[in-house]
């Protein structure tokens, strides 16, 4: 793919963040004043480093000969056939090595912090796809790695836990609060700053203090750079509706992109509706949220009356976060990203229906993507085309599909 893949032009979608890290009146650098130093001098080596064409040639080799890019633009014959209605296709990041998009933000920021002289990598994860990212390109580029994970999330994904450390990554189990994903954050950031001099923190989503909503966004960029060309070649046009699971919203902002200036083009992030909207039984932030401060950002963040942030359920543990990305609240803000959900329910129905109809097992994350895409298509007409974005493979939720869906796999 082109080497203009990181560079900022003129058109509006380049617009956001402001040199604040501002997405309108989202986003930000809500952080105290420890954290100022690093993430100043992160915006610093970033900038210098997207403008270097030496930096962008090793990103794009990267992406292919270690990632696996470019992924897929899969043709959806048989789920098409099944509703009748829009021509229904998939962007294949399933595919990519380690098993979903991930990967394409752990290679740019690890090429950053190999640029910036660090020696050692710290990463946050949940359920443990990030983890895995980051501990697969520290062993490629020989740094130390040190994986933040709450003591449940490794009960739950002790496989993922096992992965890391074979890649010699250090997983440490955090046991404070709730015991997840937003324990490991506060830890990792609390270890960033006591040991800024040579660690960079590689944050996994498109969430936090300004840069990483804007970095992140911009590595996970060649998703829709890919697609365009590939739904251009396929149908001659451009597809009507692109649809993509958002947790932080890293993959959902990557496959929308470079359709941002295509009005035509109509884009939905799907979050996770849980058990329905109640409070503690979803992640959808903007069904339920407010406006608040979690994190290093200002964005939509599930709270009580207190501001006290909210319990989040959902059966995919990637989309189970209580905030979501600023750039996706500056879209939903202005209208152009149109937000929806789906339940627990309608995601293990669409995960069996791929699985049965087209031989592909999808992550519960990408699941959710994939109910909404197919009602949008079954009510769409058959000249329309709805493009799904297909985060990552499934193969690290079987177990827990299998119990969700009261199978009980004896080994
Ligand atoms: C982590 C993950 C997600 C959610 O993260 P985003 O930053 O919102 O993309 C979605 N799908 C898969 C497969 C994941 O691993």
């Amino acid at each position: 793919m082109s080497a203009s893949s990181l560079i900022p032009t003129k058109e509006p979608r380049f617009q956001v963040p402001d040199v604040r890290g501002r997405f309108g009146q989202f986003g930000g650098m809500y952080v105290p004043e420890t954290l100022m130093t690093p993430l100043l001098e992160l915006s610093k080596a970033y900038a210098e480093a997207r403008r270097d064409p030496a930096f962008q040639n090793d990103f794009t080799n990267m992406l292919r000969d270690f990632a696996g890019r470019p992924t897929g633009l899969y043709f959806a014959e048989s789920l098409t056939k099944h509703f009748g209605g829009a021509r229904i296709y998939l962007k294949r990041e399933d595919m990519l090595h380690t098993g979903a998009h991930k990967i394409n933000n752990a290679v740019g920021q690890a090429l950053l912090a190999v640029r910036m002289g660090k020696k050692r990598i710290i990463a946050e994860t949940g359920a443990g796809q990030h983890g895995v990212a980051t501990a697969a390109v520290c062993a490629k580029f020989g740094l130390k790695c040190v994986i933040y994970m709450g003591a449940e999330d490794m009960e739950r994904q002790a496989l993922n836990v096992y992965r890391m450390r074979l890649m010699g990554a250090e997983v440490r189990g955090v046991e404070a609060g709730q015991r997840t994903l937003k324990e490991a954050v506060n830890e990792a950031m609390r270890d960033w700053v006591t040991n800024v001099r040579d660690t960079h923190y590689i944050l996994g989503t498109a969430y936090g203090a300004h840069p990483y909503p804007m970095m992140v966004r911009d590595f996970h960029r060649i998703i829709s750079m890919e697609s365009k060309q590939q739904m251009l070649r396929a149908e001659n046009k451009l597809p009507d509706h692109v649809v993509a699971c958002v947790g932080g919203g890293s993959n959902a902002i990557g496959s929308f992109f470079e359709y941002l200036d295509e009005p035509e083009v109509e884009l939905i992030g799907v979050e996770a509706g849980g058990r329905g909207i109640v409070e503690g039984q979803h992640a959808a932030r903007f069904a339920g949220g407010r406006l608040g401060v979690l994190q290093g950002c200002l964005t939509h963040i599930l709270q009580n009356s207190e501001g006290q942030i909210e319990g989040t359920h959902s059966v995919s543990a990637g989309l189970d976060y209580a905030a979501v990305g600023p750039e996706h609240a500056y879209y939903h803000e202005r209208g152009r990203i149109k937000f929806a959900y789906a339940t627990d329910e309608e995601c293990l129905d669409a995960f069996k229906l791929l699985s049965s109809k087209e031989g592909i097992i999808p992550a519960l994350e990408s699941s959710h993507a994939l109910a909404y895409g197919c009602k949008l298509a079954s009510d769409s007409p058959r000249t329309s085309t709805v493009l799904i974005n297909l985060s990552g493979r499934g193969d690290k939720d079987v177990w827990s599909a299998a119990r969700a869906m009261g199978v009980e796999i004896k080994l």
